[in-house]
């Protein structure tokens, strides 16, 4: 069990778990989106500012475990400056990475987010991961104001 943990909480995740990066209410937002994931009790809103298809600031609120927050913080602090179609295909690697569909992640292109690759060997921890990027796919798709992971 320890072990377990030692290897899915490392280091980076402990350090945005404990400061997250973007923590703070965007008062001039014009994208914001709610996300829940209920098997473990995370919740989010996440905040965008999307201007000509650029991400020129995100943050989010809320509170989840160390894993949807280190996950959120990471991602908010990935995707600022980025175009929405750079956002998308981070989402869909980062969702390739996280559920092992894929073995040919391209770690560079993905980054720090590599750190959260571990979770692919839990199964009950995937959705806490993939909560904030299913939350940033609503923001970039404007559909929806809340979603839920179940
Ligand atoms: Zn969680």
């Amino acid at each position: 069990m320890f072990d377990d943990l030692r290897d899915l909480y490392q280091e980076v995740i402990f350090d945005h778990n404990r400061n997250p990066r973007n923590f703070r209410v965007m008062d001039d937002a014009n994208r914001q989106v709610e996300g829940f994931n209920p098997l473990c009790g995370d919740r989010l809103t996440l905040f965008l500012k999307i201007e000509d298809g650029v991400i020129n600031d995100a943050s989010f609120q809320g509170q989840g475990c160390a894993i949807s927050t280190a996950s959120v913080s990471l991602m908010t602090e990935i995707i600022k400056g980025k175009t929405e179609a750079e956002a998308e295909t981070l989402f869909t690697q980062f969702h390739e990475m996280t559920t092992g569909k894929s073995e040919d992640i391209q770690l560079e292109a993905i980054g720090k987010l590599a750190v959260l690759a571990g979770v692919r060997e839990y199964p009950a921890r995937v959705k806490c991961a993939t909560l904030a990027w299913h939350t940033l796919d609503a923001a970039l798709k404007n559909q929806a104001q809340s979603i839920s992971t179940e």
